[in-house]
């Protein structure tokens, strides 16, 4: 794996530790020898992580959009800084990047960006893993919620589990270098559910008449 692709807050978060996982996520990085691809921000746990790689001699690529550059919000010390029109294309171009994804604790922004890359290894899009470094838990009921959706049957297990998480960097990155995608095609299962349903349609209450 030659790199690893981490969204993370562009605001540093409310514990001291997401800080500090930041520099070790970046530390565990070098270590390993594997480049760092991010948004390229200096804000908060993206600024923590970019410069904490770029400090040990590791190889960052940030993806910025322009629009966002313009702002004054990206780390122009990086050597390899890439301006890009969109937040879409700034996306795409972090997928191809990058062998696995990993995020940090973060907002919407962060939520929405793994998601996106987790979306596609299900959809086989790509095989990439993806992972959550839970730091402080912060990512648990995130989780919890994960796990009621699978119970609602609307992600199907094998596709939960495509999910790694941990709250070790170096643990995480074993788990990464271990990953296995799932052979479960996600259109095929919801033909199945649909045939199913049309053998057993489902029981529908009469409408509520309105007063
Ligand atoms: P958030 O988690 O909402 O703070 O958003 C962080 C994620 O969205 C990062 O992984 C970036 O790709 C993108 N992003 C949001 N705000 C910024 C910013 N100020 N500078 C650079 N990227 C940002």
């Amino acid at each position: 794996m030659k790199r690893i692709c981490v969204f993370c807050g562009s605001s540093p978060g409310a514990k001291p530790e997401y800080v500090q996982a930041a520099k070790q996520l970046g530390n565990a990085l070098v270590d390993k020898n594997i480049g760092l691809v991010y948004g390229g921000g200096s804000l908060g746990l993206m600024g923590v992580i970019g410069n904490a790689v770029l400090e040990q001699g590791g190889e960052v690529i940030g993806v910025i959009p322009r629009d966002l550059a313009e702002k004054k919000v990206a780390l122009t010390k990086l050597p390899d800084l890439r301006i890009v029109d969109s937040m879409h294309q700034r996306k795409a171009m972090m997928a191809e990047l990058a062998g696995a994804f990993i995020a940090l604790p973060g907002g919407l922004g962060t939520i929405e960006e793994f998601f996106e890359a987790v979306t596609w290894t299900q959809l086989g899009v790509h095989k990439k893993p993806c992972g959550l470094l839970n730091v402080g838990q912060f990512f648990d009921k995130l989780i919890d919620f994960l796990d009621y959706v699978v119970e609602q049957q609307f992600i199907k297990v094998e596709h939960r589990s495509m999910i790694l998480v941990d709250k070790s960097p170096e643990t995480l990155l074993k788990k990464i270098k271990g990953f296995q995608p799932p052979n479960v095609d996600k259109a095929a299962w919801a033909l199945s559910l649909a045939n199913n349903e049309s053998k057993h349609p489902m029981q529908t209450k009469p409408p509520r008449t309105l007063p």
